[in-house]
């Protein structure tokens, strides 16, 4: 979980503002009807000092929230990188986790949200191992949730929005009243989605397998990173539709997301994946993205913006 420093300074508005007076009205209408989008970032104390991974397309990803909801962003994608960048320095922070956050603020009450202004803040937070220090190497029990994720025509899963975390909720607190670390969606069709928070991946007669964007998951930047470097490490990535059983007989699983990185799947509804460790291909994975996020391994993609250049 992360921790709250209230000493800290949060973005709020183009302003930097005292922790404790970055604040909504209750009549805010992001609190009534759940209208945000949002996003995780994580900064990485690397070799050549902090670096915010994957910046720009994380901040892409927010205006794209906003813009299937109609929500207009009163900033620029490269103020709000800046405002990223300017959070971790204020708080004098080596590494952090940050969370930009778009959403309709105090105007008016009622769903059309006509008048109601669009706030945005960015806050930086101290975030470890979101699964926990020993899931990295040891991996997580799951189980399938008997809750679905949306469907596209609903609430879209490609734009993460707040109000699809009320599901996310519904996955995370189910699996861990019945002691599991977490909960695997499927999509209204039965077939495997994602995490309450996590991508998934699976890995079958050496193939690594992932659900296309259309089984309703977020489009995960860690998704997309894994899928590039398991193809430069000679690795065949497909996304296909997963059928609920083929998770029981993989070799291997994994989850991947900005909270969560890559985290091994041990066992799922109490059945051992695999040898119930993790699995050598997730291990070599794992291995070339922490890589990647010290500095020890190059990165040949852009993928990390320095804090102070
Ligand atoms: N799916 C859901 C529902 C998530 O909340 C997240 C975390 N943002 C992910 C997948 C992983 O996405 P990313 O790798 O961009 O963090």
């Amino acid at each position: 979980m992360a921790e709250f420093n209230e000493n800290a300074k949060i973005w709020y508005d183009g302003k930097m503002v005292d922790w404790k007076e970055a604040t909504v009205h209750v009549m805010c209408h992001a609190l009534h009807y759940g209208s945000s989008v949002f996003e995780g970032i994580r900064c990485y104390d690397t070799k050549k000092g902090p670096a915010i991974f994957r910046l720009h397309d994380h901040i892409k990803r927010l205006f794209n929230s906003a813009k299937i909801y109609r929500m207009e962003i009163p900033f620029t994608i490269e103020q709000l990188e800046q405002a990223c960048i300017n959070i971790v320095k204020i708080n004098n922070m080596r590494s952090a986790y940050l969370r930009p956050i778009a959403f309709r603020g105090y105007g008016r009450l009622g769903v059309d949200p006509k008048d109601t202004p669009v706030q945005v803040v960015v806050a930086a937070l101290d975030w470890g191992k979101y699964l926990g220090d020993e899931a990295i190497n040891i991996g997580v029990d799951v189980r399938v949730s008997s809750w679905n994720r949306m469907q596209s025509n609903t609430l879209p899963a490609m734009a993460k929005a707040g109000s699809n975390y009320m599901n996310s909720q519904l996955i995370k607190m189910e699996a861990a009243a019945d002691g599991y670390l977490e909960g695997i969606a499927l999509t209204p069709q039965g077939l495997i989605s994602e995490g309450s928070g996590e991508n998934l991946f699976l890995i079958y007669g050496g193939k690594i397998i992932t659900p296309p964007l259309f089984a309703s998951i977020l489009p995960g930047i860690t998704r997309d990173s894994i899928i590039t470097i398991a193809r430069e490490l000679g690795y065949v990535v497909e996304e296909q539709m997963i059928p609920r059983e083929m998770l029981y007989i993989a070799d291997e699983l994994f989850f991947t997301g900005t909270a969560a990185e890559v985290t091994p799947i041990k066992s799922v509804d109490r059945i051992l994946i695999g040898t119930g460790k993790r699995g050598p291909i997730t291990e070599r994975i794992q291995k070339h993205f922490f890589g990647i996020l010290t500095g020890d391994i190059e990165d040949k993609y852009g993928w990390l913006t320095p804090i102070y250049v």
